[in-house]
């Protein structure tokens, strides 16, 4: 019952290691298995479990499978976007991801209020795989075209019941409409298949809530395909 039986590959097992992470938590020991088969997830936990190297982990093992971001393509955006309702915990993501995501070479940007727009469309500009970010700014910011999501492939809502709470529903929506890419999944074994994969993308979308309101079961009624729900 250790890392090993995550599924996860081996660059990342290292630096799981690396990190200090001695045993998953259960959060991950039943997440990672599952957003590793490219499946939709609701997870049912809070903070304090782990859910956030449950989310991340499979994050990046999906775009370490796509095409480096670089001159070329970074104009068209972030690969991954993690949703958050509070600026303090969107920061907290940062740092979590930035221990995973540093020693594999990518990078992530932050887009919170508080800070100006001009600042943050820099870091963007440099090109970020990952952007963690409050729903408002993050609205703003496409609706300035500071920001496309024209190759955002991998959605995460990290407390969604949190985001709703902060009035931040129809923001989320805006968001979740403004994805180019479908959610329908490619063949399993196009999975397998890294040239496949970054011809034919498909979104994976997960989401994180403590509690099960209505406005949070509309959304994942309306943009998550058949999720597996893990409570713990
Ligand atoms: P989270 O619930 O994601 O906010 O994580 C809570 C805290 O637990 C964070 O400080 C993480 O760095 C830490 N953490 C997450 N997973 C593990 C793990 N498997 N082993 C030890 N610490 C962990």
């Amino acid at each position: 019952r250790n890392w090993g039986e995550s599924g996860l590959p081996d660059n990342l097992l290292k630096i799981v290691d690396q990190v200090g992470y001695t045993e998953p938590s259960p959060i991950q020991r039943a997440a990672i298995p599952i957003a590793l088969q490219s499946r939709d997830l609701i997870g049912v936990a809070v903070t304090g479990s782990g859910k956030t190297a449950s989310f991340l982990l499979p994050l990046l093992v999906y775009i370490s499978k796509l095409p480096p971001l670089d001159a070329r393509n970074r104009q068209d955006g972030p690969y991954a976007l993690v949703l958050a309702p509070t600026r303090e915990l969107a920061q907290q993501i940062e740092v979590e991801a930035k221990k995973f995501a540093g020693p594999l070479g990518f990078r992530t940007a932050v887009i919170v209020g508080g800070h100006s727009i001009e600042e943050q469309a820099f870091a963007m500009r440099d090109g970020a795989e990952i952007i963690i970010a409050t729903p408002g700014r993050l609205v703003d910011c496409i609706e300035r075209r500071v920001l496309v999501l024209s190759q955002c492939c991998y959605i995460i809502m990290d407390e969604a019941d949190r985001m709703i709470d902060f009035g931040f529903e129809i923001d989320l929506t805006k968001i979740l409409d403004a994805l180019p890419v479908s959610n329908e999944k490619p063949d399993s074994d196009l999975a397998e298949d890294s040239d496949a994969m970054s011809r034919q993308l498909y979104r994976q979308t997960m989401m994180y809530t403590a509690t099960m309101p209505i406005q949070v079961e509309r959304i994942a009624r309306k943009y998550l395909r058949r999720p597996a729900i893990v409570t713990i």
